[in-house]
């Protein structure tokens, strides 16, 4: 069904008025109008909410970076505060699709869709992000529950993510060379009480990766992890990539980003 309903909503107590049983959230459209196109989804109502402004916005503390909902990827990768304080997570955005979809594109909606070769759900992960909604705060550990699958509620509204700041990170992705998806990323943060590894791109949703962790927990170093034996149990293989192929990338990836940390 293409034909819907377009509310526009200014403030995220009206959002919530609006969203009715067949009703969804619209921020910058890049997965939800294609899949609507392409009839994977119909729904009764699209609730714009990027005329709101309180989901907007970035604010920076001595521990952590708060980033609005409907912010979008290219003012992620443009923004001096974050490139200051987790310039990984400005490089992270700017790695995201092309120039049109990091312009239209939110984190909100990203780390909503949870779409498994997704590049911000393993910041979330690895930078033990709170996801704010307005009815709670859930830990990123607790939120991605599995392909597109998240713990949000029907009708419940990412306002804003807060990460916290690492004492050092990187992002590495072997991208697809054609919609930049990550074929593997992984994100390693040494942060204040713990070393946080975060993969996204290699299986059916995010997971952190407790042998390299473990590895890292003791010599935060690339050799640490040469003998660590990634499995290829539970791993994707499709067109792309095949499972083995990508346990031997996450390595390789999570040596580039410790190299770059
Ligand atoms: C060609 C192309 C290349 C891409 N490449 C990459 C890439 O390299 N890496 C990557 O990570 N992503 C990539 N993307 C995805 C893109 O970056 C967007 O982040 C993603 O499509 C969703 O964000 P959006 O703001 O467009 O959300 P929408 O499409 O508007 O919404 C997506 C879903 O999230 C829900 N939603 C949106 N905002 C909220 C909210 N605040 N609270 C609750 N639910 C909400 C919607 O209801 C919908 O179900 C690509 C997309 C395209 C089209």
């Amino acid at each position: 069904m293409k034909n819907f309903n377009f509310k526009t909503a200014t403030n995220t107590k009206e959002a919530i008025k609006l969203f009715s049983g067949r009703s969804t959230f619209l921020a910058g459209g890049m997965t939800l109008l294609p899949a609507i196109k392409l009839r994977l989804a119909a729904y009764s109502d699209l609730i714009n909410i990027k005329k709101i402004k309180s989901l907007s916005g970035i604010k920076v503390s001595s521990k952590s970076v708060k980033i609005g909902a409907t912010t979008t990827h290219a003012t992620v990768a443009s923004s001096k505060e974050i490139a200051k304080s987790i310039p990984s997570l400005a490089h992270l955005a700017e790695g995201i699709g092309d120039p049109q979809v990091r312009n239209r594109g939110t984190l909100g909606g990203s780390v909503a869709n949870n779409d498994p070769a997704a590049d911000y759900p393993s910041a979330c992960l690895a930078l033990n992000a709170i996801i704010n909604t307005n009815k709670r705060k859930i830990a990123a550990d607790k939120f991605f529950k599995g392909m597109f699958e998240t713990d949000l509620k029907k009708g419940e509204l990412i306002e804003s993510i807060e990460f916290e700041i690492p004492e050092k990170s990187a992002y590495a992705k072997y991208p697809n060379p054609a919609s930049r998806y990550a074929v593997v990323g992984v994100y390693v943060a040494k942060l204040k009480k713990e070393v946080r590894v975060a993969v996204t791109g290699a299986s059916s949703s995010v997971f952190r990766s407790k042998e390299i962790e473990s590895a890292l927990s003791s010599n935060f170093s690339e050799s640490s992890i040469e003998n660590v034996n990634i499995s290829n149990k539970n791993l994707n293989s499709d067109i792309h990539a095949s499972d083995e192929y990508r346990a031997h990338i996450i390595k390789i990836m999570a040596k580039k980003a410790i190299s770059n940390c």
